[in-house]
């Protein structure tokens, strides 16, 4: 069921684009999504579909094959995607973490051998920052990297949390590559970490790279979330991003700038997981009788569709802004933080109150809501918790208005 359209004017082609992408979650994602999460499987035909519908290569330029579109009709398309399954835009989401770290930092010949690969989803990237013993304070990172005698850098450590990181090819790495560094986060340098795809125990030149078994999750289910131990794994110098000259110890800024798209980008989930959970809210409340009339003649019912549908149009408007003065040069810091907070908690108040209405069938997995309940908690941890945004909030708050 349809709701109401956003009064966010979408060009003819983020019309079409969207319009595409809707269908292909009515059609493909959300029949089979059921199964997948009950099974933890990876979605593997949802995802061929997605290569041919160039859903890998969204950002990526066209001179390297991909449809070279901005950040704005790229969240479009995560609210879509994500209004399916939140575990469908997890599989795209390091991805273009991963190419727009190469599109903004790398060298050229470093977006010219990865990029193409990347657009036609051919390699998929993931994006690895958190360990176990840390995940807000980034700079307490451990895991290292030292340069050895025939110029390669050998990584020694253990990630946490890798959404991705058995199923991709390419893992983007935040290292530490000077401990004496003060402060910490200018000895921190970011390698593109080659591996093969859905391989544990990695060999030859990828040798030392060991792919845990997947951490078993509330939700979030079919996109794998895994450890990675990093155990005298050799990466080439070429492989600092941007390059050893310009890209080592720069790790930690590079990170944070993608952070702030990926912040954007998580926001965009969480408008699509409310706006699911509001369509589901609609339809339920409207079928479900008690005392004599559908749910949705009481008055406590509507004002919970009414604080929904309020928080979903609310959400999608601080998404859209970030995302709109991020393409249009301007800064956004202040305004991904505010868009990510705000939608990952209206996903969540949205999947509660959509739960809260289908009474005990909310509870039973025969229903989908069910699966968004489990779902909606991740969105409020990755890419920085509440908390911790805002924290960034304040501080960019205070930056901005120094008196
Ligand atoms: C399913 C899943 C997928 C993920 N995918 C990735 C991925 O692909 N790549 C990756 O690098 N990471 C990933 N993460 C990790 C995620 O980014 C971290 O879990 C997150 O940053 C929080 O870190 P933490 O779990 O170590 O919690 P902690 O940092 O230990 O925080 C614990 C609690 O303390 C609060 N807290 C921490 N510091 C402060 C403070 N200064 N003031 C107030 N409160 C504070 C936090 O908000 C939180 O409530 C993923 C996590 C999950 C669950």
């Amino acid at each position: 069921m349809a709701v109401a359209a956003s009064p966010i004017d979408k060009t003819d082609e983020q019309k079409a684009i969207t319009d595409m992408v809707r269908q292909f979650a009515d059609e493909q994602i959300l029949p089979n999504a059921e199964h997948f999460d009950h099974e933890d499987e990876f979605p593997a035909d949802i995802v061929e579909q997605m290569k041919e519908l160039g859903l890998f290569g969204v950002t990526i330029p066209e001179e390297y094959g991909g449809m070279g579109l901005d950040l704005t009709t790229y969240a479009m398309i995560v609210e879509e995607l994500s209004r399916g399954w939140i575990s469908i835009s997890g599989i795209v989401n390091t991805h273009f973490i991963g190419s727009y770290l190469l599109m903004k930092f790398g060298t050229d010949e470093q977006k010219q051998k990865f990029l193409p690969k990347m657009a036609t989803g051919e390699i998929r990237a993931a994006f690895s920052l958190s360990e176990p013993e840390l995940g807000s304070d980034v700079q307490a990172i451990k895991t290292s990297a030292k340069k050895t005698g025939d110029g390669d850098y050998e990584i020694n450590g253990q990630k946490m949390w890798v959404t991705n990181g058995l199923m991709s090819g390419l893992v983007f790495v935040l290292v530490k590559t000077d401990p004496d560094a003060e402060p910490r986060h200018k000895g921190m340098t970011c390698f593109i970490a080659e591996k093969e795809p859905g391989v544990s125990e990695n060999t030859g030149e990828h040798a030392g790279f060991t792919v845990p078994p997947k951490i078993k999750k509330l939700g979030y289910k079919g996109v794998e979330s895994t450890e990675l131990v990093f155990d005298g794994y050799r990466c080439p110098a070429e492989n600092i991003l941007g390059g050893e000259d310009e890209g080592l110890n720069k790790g930690f800024s590079q990170m944070m700038d993608a952070l702030e798209v990926g912040r954007v980008n998580v926001a965009a989930r969480g408008v699509g997981i409310a706006q699911r959970a509001l369509e589901l809210a609609l339809r339920y409340s409207q079928e479900r009788k008690t005392f004599g009339k559908p749910i949705a003649q009481h008055q406590a019912i509507q004002f919970k569709l009414a604080d929904m549908a309020t928080q979903v149009e609310a959400a999608r408007m601080l998404t859209m802004r970030a995302a709109m003065l991020k393409d249009a040069g301007e800064r956004s810091d202040l305004e991904a933080g505010m868009a990510k907070l705000f939608a990952s908690e209206a996903g969540r108040f949205c999947v509660e109150e959509s739960f809260r209405i289908h009474g005990g069938y909310g509870y039973s997995k025969e229903y989908e809501i069910e699966r968004l309940y489990r779902d909606a908690p991740l969105l409020l941890i990755g890419e920085g918790t509440s908390e911790i945004q805002k924290m960034v909030i304040g501080k960019k708050l205070l930056q901005r208005h120094r008196i």
